[in-house]
């Protein structure tokens, strides 16, 4: 008899943000999320910097979710997703929460990238879409596992979706991707003349 199982599964959640009036709330969003560009100073110097093309606040406003109300809204709605790939990841807190720790703004206009990279001392994190324009960049992971596959041979370019090193989940405005702050992710050039908006935030526990 034989047996293949497939074992230390890496989950990625996605969803949209909610149900119903999601809509007029991306707006919302939407609106601040320029506006904090253009009052920004500090972080409009950041990113030329470290986000050469684009804006990120990042290295200048990375806790929305205290400062603005519609952030805090956010953070509410986003809550309750948390708490769901939480228990999806059979999760022991030990009686403690899981806390939104930063949350930020990142605009990317036309050829705009941001490579591979964790998020380091959190335990969460996630992306919510604000703006996709058609053909805008997906958010692509990379297999954990990758430094270790040493002599192993390649994969086939056909191979099944749980064999493949990279996955691409699509952008799509009002829907959100969680996954554990270790998995290395990136965002390739935006391949579009319009510019991909987007709010990231971590969560660590407490
Ligand atoms: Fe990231």
């Amino acid at each position: 008899m034989k047996v293949l199982q497939s074992w230390f599964s890496t989950l990625v959640y996605q969803s949209r943000l909610r149900k119903t009036g999601g809509t007029a709330f991306n707006r919302e969003l939407l609106t601040e999320c320029l506006q904090l560009r253009d009052f920004d100073d500090a972080g409009r110097r950041w990113s030329k910097k470290n986000y050469p093309g684009g804006y990120t606040s990042y290295g200048s406003l990375d806790k929305l979710h205290r400062f603005s109300s519609t952030f805090g809204e956010l953070e509410r709605d986003l809550g309750r997703h948390v708490r769901s790939f939480a228990k999806s990841l059979d999760w022991d807190l030990g009686g403690q929460r899981l806390v939104m720790t930063d949350c930020w703004v990142n605009i990317m206009p036309h050829h705009v990238a941001h490579s591979l990279h964790l998020h380091p001392n959190s335990v969460l994190s996630g992306t919510y879409y604000v703006a996709t324009p058609r053909g805008c960049a997906g958010l692509k992971f990379e297999d954990p596992r990758i430094s270790r596959f040493m002599a192993a041979p390649p994969r086939r370019a056909n191979a099944r979706p749980f064999n493949q090193m990279f996955v691409t989940y699509p952008a799509r405005a009002g829907e959100l991707i969680l996954f554990e702050s270790w998995l290395r992710h990136e965002v390739v050039a935006n391949p579009v003349r319009s510019e991909r908006i987007s709010i990231s935030f971590n969560y660590d526990w407490a």
